[in-house]
């Protein structure tokens, strides 16, 4: 459907009844207690990117007190920032977010800018948070079209091709502009939003209480179950990354990953992908070897784990190690440590990593040597 054909009727009805739904339904949550704090809002929408709002709350509340404003995160150690996010996983919108507060910091004397262009050139800020941020902190009037949005749009407007192609994104986007009621867009997008992710679910949507029932014509079509249409599914690519826990004496080597790898900033007991032929054993040495430059005695496998990132699988296979000879010097990685297991907690490690070292810092779990 054109956005164009959309009666302005509908339009204004369609605002009205989302917006009083919103006004005597939507959530308590903690950003939305401050909305006219730009700070807040920005904190909130990068971490609700690709985190579930519970998840969520207790990581905004942290991140909030220990980095309170823009200067405390653009003046703060990455490593901190990092331990904040440790385990919110996609690591990348950590260091975004400091990279932008110091750029706020360096352009805008620290003040968040306001509208959507300037907010676009940050760090890690999209069309879609810079709209958020814009319209909720700010009330530019600026659509804000997340995952849940969409999925109520395509539903009630029966859009059918599936939401992520660059034709029927242009679309949706177009659609929300032109049914944000004036003067009240943030509340218009969080409403949608709300929608989305309180109602119209992606299974079994409750059209029974839903303020847009009347006019939505999956419902009317019965096509809730078919839209959003969905997108083929990829298999995604499946790696066998073998580590080694090295141990020298009672202390363990940890390694930080560059800033420009995949979950860059964080730590990691040393290792990495196995190659086509090679035993597991082998990988971890020869991976080792070109990351820090020692030598190891690969010892047995002491732990597998499986773990998914967004774009592939891996299986993670830990190596009981202990070092032999070298000094480590920092040729594949950012920095190297030895430390004692009680001291491991002290570092951001990715999930895969944690779980191991919930293991090594259980009791009788691991002996030194
Ligand atoms: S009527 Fe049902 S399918 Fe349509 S927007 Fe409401 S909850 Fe979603």
């Amino acid at each position: 459907m054109a956005t164009t054909k959309i009666a302005r009727a509908t339009r204004r009805a369609f605002a009205v009844h989302l917006l009083a739904w919103y006004e005597a339904n939507q959530r308590d949550l903690p950003w939305r207690r401050d909305a006219s704090d730009p700070y807040r809002v920005w904190i909130a929408e990068i971490l609700l990117q690709q985190t579930q709002v519970v998840t969520a709350i207790p990581y905004y509340e942290r991140f909030l007190a220990r980095f309170p404003n823009v200067r405390a995160l653009a003046s703060a150690r990455l490593d901190d920032v990092l331990k904040a996010w440790e385990g919110a996983g996609y690591y990348a919108r950590a260091r975004n977010l400091q990279r932008a507060a110091q750029e706020i910091v360096a352009r805008f004397d620290g003040t968040i800018p306001s509208t959507v262009t300037e907010l676009r050139a940050l760090p890690g800020i999209g069309r879609y948070t810079a709209g958020a941020i814009a319209s909720i902190a700010f009330h530019r009037e600026a659509a804000a079209v997340d995952g849940n949005a969409m999925r109520v749009l395509c539903r009630v407007f029966a859009i059918r091709h599936a939401p992520r192609r660059a034709r029927t994104q242009t679309e949706l986007w177009q659609l929300a502009e032109s049914l944000l009621p004036r003067g009240r867009a943030g509340e218009f997008n969080q409403a949608l939003m709300e929608l989305g992710a309180t109602v119209c679910a992606p299974r079994q949507p409750a059209c029974d209480v839903c303020p847009l029932a009347r006019a939505c014509a999956a419902r009317r079509l019965g096509l809730q179950a078919k839209l959003p249409a969905k997108t083929a599914q990829r298999q995604l690519p499946h790696h066998h990354v073998a580590i080694g826990v090295i141990w020298k004496g009672k202390r363990l080597l940890i390694a930080r990953r560059r800033d420009n790898q995949l979950l860059g900033g964080l730590w990691e007991f040393p290792g990495g992908h196995r190659k086509r032929g090679e035993t597991l054993a082998a990988c971890v040495a020869r991976e080792v070897r070109e990351e820090l430059g020692i030598e190891i005695a690969v010892g047995e496998e002491w732990a597998t784990r499986r773990h998914a990132y967004s774009h592939f699988r891996i299986t993670l296979h830990a190596f009981d190690c202990r070092w032999v000879r070298g000094r480590p010097r920092a040729l594949g990685c950012a920095a190297w440590r030895w430390v004692v297991p009680d001291e491991l907690t002290q570092y951001a490690f990715p999930a895969a990593n944690r779980q191991l070292i919930a293991k090594l810092t259980q009791p009788k779990s691991h002996a030194t040597r």
